[in-house]
């Protein structure tokens, strides 16, 4: 397994959209295990392929909270058939947009298809954070990420943030400064 890097906005990878896999081979394997390595390694909750600029149809997702323990799911090739028209607000992370935190209102229930790790055809029915992170995740496949679902005004001070921050990075890499070291609030969970 190996660690890949996370690409942060804006990022023009992370607004296409991504290609269905043809199938669950040992390539696609090998990019859900080094998924998931990476996002346990980040910490997050969930990682969808282009965020590791891979634009293939594949996400991963471990959810450990004391209401929902998921253990590591693999999905190739997810697709929502079936959504509720109760909504659910949660405050959404997400790994490319870090530090950044919105509410967002989606459909507090979806059914989702999807191939598992060993290619097999699986449907779950999800409710709760697990239905808001697979949500998330099959945007980013979309190459749809939270901020798109919020005011322009507010996403346009994220993303303004976000190139700010990463100047300030480039310069003090530059000039050989250290890292700052990184803050450690109880926040949403990154996905
Ligand atoms: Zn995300």
């Amino acid at each position: 397994m190996a660690l890949k890097t996370i690409l942060t906005a804006p990022d023009p990878r992370l607004k296409k959209k991504s290609k269905p896999v043809a199938s669950v081979d040992a390539e696609v394997r090998q990019l859900m295990d080094d998924m998931l390595e990476t996002m346990y390694a980040a910490p997050g909750i969930g990682l969808a392929a282009p965020q590791v600029g891979e634009l293939q149809r594949v996400i991963v997702l471990d959810i450990d909270r004391e209401d929902v323990k998921t253990g590591p799911l693999f999905m190739a090739n997810p697709e929502v058939i079936e959504a509720s028209d109760e909504d659910a607000t949660y405050e959404e992370g997400c790994l490319s947009l870090p530090e950044h935190y919105a509410d967002v209102v989606r459909p507090a229930k979806v059914t989702v298809r999807y191939l598992d790790r060993d290619g097999k055809k699986q449907e779950m029915a999800c409710e709760g954070l697990l239905a808001t992170c697979i949500q998330h995740e099959i945007d980013h496949l979309d190459g749809i990420l939270f901020v798109d679902h919020i005011s322009s005004l507010k996403r346009n001070m994220i993303l303004r943030k976000l190139l700010k921050a990463r100047k300030e990075k480039e310069r003090d890499e530059a000039e050989g400064k250290p890292a700052a070291p990184k803050k450690d609030k109880e926040t949403a969970p990154a996905i």
